[in-house]
């Protein structure tokens, strides 16, 4: 059991539903008691185990007196767009370590993007996380209490989320399992499987993983070049699988899963936007089940790439349509905060 250790403290938030039966079980008490705990974490979002008024005194005693209790992630900053009601957030960790969240509104969707570690090792030359480097894994405690964190401050449910901020979701598989298996159960945030998704910049070993898993989680690949060598010079560590290894991961997911894969495709200027970039996502993408999502590129200040111009970002469209092949252009959200992934945190570390 991965737990948050303070000093023999065990931090409740992240513990799955059969933990706690252990935990239970451990203070002499019957197993069912754990599905009350899980429905005060999750469903009620409990800040201390005194307010968990089913259970008795002496088991909240008991549970206190063992080093049990309810940890939150600290709000360092929450950033709130004046255009669109995006939220963004910078969590302090236990250990001092920052992350960063973001909450997404639109009519009645309230999706939270969540970070899966501190940093990230996968080094993308576009992203600001990618170029501060690895920090550590996050365990499932730290990635739901970013939900918590989000829904407490803003008394909204979410009703779905993505392992998309900073992070490689499936070089830290078994946390973030852990953390959407919490999400998904109905005593834990409710959201359906369909509606949570995991974002990875294409680890094939765990591709292959996901699509053995019994849950509907959606899968997105993070593709910015169909050409190897392109994609190498964005996204040097992902590039280890070339695209022929890929591809067959991706199709070998679909075709066991039954599921449609989303390839995130964010529009550079003259690094990947031109007539043979499009012609190669085209061949990419044909006879088989996939989406692409077009983003024009939210510019980092140190980085020297600019977003593709808006018509290029239409010419990528229109062809895609054309070829039959499913896409969207995703909105741009957030635009006056710190939007880039990254971006607070990076702030934050050059201010202290
Ligand atoms: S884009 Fe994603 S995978 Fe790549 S460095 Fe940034 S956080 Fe890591």
């Amino acid at each position: 059991m991965q737990q948050q250790l303070r000093q023999q403290s065990f931090n409740l938030t992240g513990c799955s539903l059969s933990e706690l039966q252990i935990i239970a079980e451990q203070l002499g008490e019957k197993p069912y008691r754990a599905r009350q705990i899980f429905r005060w974490l999750y469903q009620k979002k409990a800040s201390s185990i005194d307010v968990m008024t089913d259970l008795s005194l002496a088991f909240r005693q008991k549970l206190s007196a063992g080093g049990y209790y309810v940890g939150a992630l600290k709000i360092l900053q929450e950033q709130l767009s004046a255009i669109d009601a995006t939220r963004k957030y910078l969590f302090e960790l236990a250990d001092g370590n920052t992350i960063e969240s973001v909450l997404l509104t639109e009519d009645a969707r309230a999706t939270l993007c969540f970070s899966t570690q501190a940093g990230c090792a996968m080094g993308c030359t576009f992203c600001a996380t990618g170029q501060s480097g690895f920090v550590r894994n996050l365990n499932a405690g730290e990635m739901v209490g970013q939900a918590l964190g989000v829904m407490r401050s803003t008394d909204q449910r979410l009703t779905n989320a993505v392992a998309m901020g900073q992070g490689e979701p499936l070089a830290n598989y078994d946390e973030t399992l852990k953390a959407l298996r919490i999400f998904n159960a109905p005593d834990g945030f409710a959201i359906g499987a369909r509606h949570l998704t995991l974002s990875t910049c294409g680890l094939v070993e765990g591709i292959r993983r996901l699509a053995e898993e019994p849950e509907q989680f959606g899968l997105a690949v993070s593709l910015h070049s169909a050409i190897d060598v392109k994609r190498a010079q964005l996204m040097p560590k992902a590039a280890k699988y070339n695209l022929a290894v890929l591809q067959a991961a991706c199709k070998d997911y679909t075709n066991k899963t039954g599921r449609r894969i989303t390839l995130e495709y964010t529009l550079i200027a003259g690094e990947n936007d031109q007539e043979a970039d499009l012609r190669a996502l085209i061949q990419f993408c044909r006879g088989w089940l996939c989406h692409v999502n077009l983003i024009p590129l939210n510019p980092v200040a140190a980085l020297k790439y600019d977003r593709s111009l808006p018509s290029r970002v239409m010419r990528f469209g229109q062809e895609l349509e054309q070829a039959g092949i499913a896409m969207s252009i995703r909105k741009e959200k957030g635009a006056d905060l710190d939007a880039a992934c990254g971006q607070l945190r990076q702030r934050q570390v050059h201010r202290s």
